[in-house]
């Protein structure tokens, strides 16, 4: 039978319980379990498929095609539990659901409430994940405790708990212990308040994990776990990391968490922890961190037009990183403005980059400082690498200034373009509906052989997640061709432009996917793996 831990969070949001939860995943699964990973989000969005990253961060995307929140991306970096549209639900989904099923008549002329209706589907929702091969499924419960909008939730693991026995449920609950400068202390106030909190839902924590940029002192522990009815040693410290989110579950395993995990849900087909690599890996970041300046350093700027926003572009940044891991070499990831290179030009915003990145985006702001950037990329030798809109921008590049192809733009864009070089490829596709119909989930393409994609792949069939509606518009397709513009990958089908390359260039590539949705620490998405190998490479020769 499946033990269930459910991850909360009390005092103040962005505490990191995704991180936190994707951490004890990780430390479960190296102890040999069969692990499975879940976020509710009380929110009446379906999904944030339709949300601006400017209010949820970057949309994660999973091979069902399932458009979720990003802390699922922290599950599929740390762990190998897969995950799929049962792994995010919202408050909108939800009542969805539940309002479908009234209108059929399934609720046979009750009254529909949130006792028990709502917190019914929402253990439904839990137990979806907890099949007979499961060891552990680990839910975590969006926002913060005292919340209007998580009410249901914390109810529902509050009677799913006492339905399937106290014994089998674990409650970790993560706070804030902050340290006021002018008293010179750490406070635990907050966290009993939290706590307390909890327990008038009902739920007493049994592990508090407590987040602070100081090592908590002995006595204030003892008090945490005096005023909070918990354990001492399930009082667990979990400082800010120094260097890099991977650090995390090391931090959490110095404090022995996954024992009490495995003792407090009496696990008995735990084995000993297998660490070697990530420790090896985290090592690795360390030293390359105390390095000095500029060396083994690489500088890539992400052009697009969410960077004010940390998490807008949150698996590119990652991805990123991710390489610099695999070549051993510190990223320094410049985040540029597009509208800013369309005000000031190229040249004075990306002199520094030794690789230039154009993520995903929707939308026309900024989208000619995109593409003046890929111009800058392509005539001064720039690697460049194109991601989804990042691929279209490429395309509208070169249909102006190498083609000659005056106002060419996407349809997106303009409507009125006289070439329209990026557009629907089903023109009878009206867009009525926005959410869940793009081309979303992991689909194949056919990778030409002798092209820089097939040598990077080494492959001749690949799968990348998708997410978008518009298309390389193939009427171009043979004008493009003969200007050595190379379409180097398409759909199984030919019919879709998937990846497009130039071939008299150090490295520049563009993808109609997300690669970086499939990258992990350990093992590197090879498209930026070898992009950013292409920008050291263009930088030490700068030297
Ligand atoms: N807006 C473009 C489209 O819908 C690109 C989407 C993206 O970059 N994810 O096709």
């Amino acid at each position: 039978m499946a033990k269930h831990i459910f991850v909360t969070g009390g005092v103040v949001s962005s505490l990191g319980k995704g991180l936190t939860s994707a951490s004890i995943g990780l430390l479960l699964e190296r102890r040999g379990l069969k692990v499975r990973m879940q976020k509710m989000d009380p929110y009446l969005n379906v999904d944030p498929g339709t949300m601006s990253p400017y209010q949820h961060g970057e949309v994660y995307v999973l091979d069902d095609g399932a458009e979720t929140d990003l802390d699922l991306g922290h599950y599929e970096r740390f762990t190998n539990a897969p995950l799929n549209r049962d792994c995010n639900y919202t408050t909108g989904r939800i009542y969805q659901t539940i309002i479908e099923k009234e209108r059929a008549g399934f609720y046979r002329g009750k009254t529909v409430q949130v006792i028990p209706h709502v917190t019914d589907e929402i253990k439904n929702c839990i137990r979806t994940l907890a099949t007979p091969d499961v060891d552990v499924v680990i839910t975590e419960i969006g926002g913060t405790v005292g919340d209007i909008e998580g009410m249901p939730y914390f109810e529902a693991i509050r009677q799913f708990a006492l339905e399937v026995g106290k014994q089998h449920c674990l409650f970790v609950h993560l706070t804030l212990v902050p340290y006021l400068k002018a008293a010179g202390e750490l406070k635990t106030k907050p966290t009993q308040h939290s706590v307390q909190e909890m327990r008038k839902i009902g739920i007493q924590p049994d592990v508090l994990i407590c987040r602070t940029e100081k090592e908590i002192p002995r006595d204030d522990v003892d008090k945490i776990a005096v005023m909070c009815s918990v354990e001492r040693r399930a009082v667990i410290e979990e400082k800010d990391r120094e260097f890099s989110i991977y650090e995390v579950p090391l931090s959490l395993l110095d404090n022995g968490i996954d024992a009490l995990i495995v003792e407090k849900l009496g696990i008995t087909n735990a084995r000993p922890i297998q660490f070697d690599d990530w420790q090896e890996m985290v090592d690795g970041i360390r030293t390359l961190a105390a390095e000095p300046k500029d060396r083994r350093e690489v500088t890539i700027a992400v052009v697009g037009k969410y960077v004010k926003h940390r998490d807008a572009y949150k698996s590119v940044y990652e991805a990123l990183d991710h390489a610099g891991i695999h070549h051993h070499h510190k990223v320094r990831t410049e985040r540029v403005e597009s509208e800013l290179v369309e005000q000031h030009g190229p040249a004075k915003l990306l002199a520094s980059a030794d690789g230039i990145l154009v993520p995903g985006g929707f939308d026309k702001r900024g989208v000619n400082g995109k593409v003046e950037a890929v111009r800058y990329a392509r005539e001064n030798g720039v690697p460049f690498f194109g991601i989804c809109l990042g691929l279209q921008c490429a395309t509208i590049e070169f249909a102006r200034n190498v083609l000659g192809l005056k106002d060419a733009n996407s349809f997106e864009f303009d409507k009125d373009t006289p070439h329209p070089v990026v557009c629907l490829m089903d023109a009878q596709k009206q867009v009525t509906k926005v959410g869940g119909t793009m081309r979303l989930g992991s689909m194949d393409t056919k990778v030409l052989p002798d092209t820089l994609a097939h040598k990077v792949y080494g492959a001749e069939v690949v799968s990348e997640r998708h997410r978008h509606r518009f298309e390389f518009n193939n009427d171009y397709r043979e004008q493009f061709a003969k200007a050595g513009f190379v379409i180097s990958g398409t759909t199984p089908d030919g019919a879709l432009v998937e990846v497009i390359e130039l071939p008299n260039h150090p490295w520049f590539l563009g993808v109609q996917c997300h690669p970086e949705f499939k990258s992990k620490p350990t093992a590197c998405q090879p498209l930026f793996r070898d992009f950013v190998g292409a920008a050291i490479a263009a930088r030490q020769k700068k030297k």
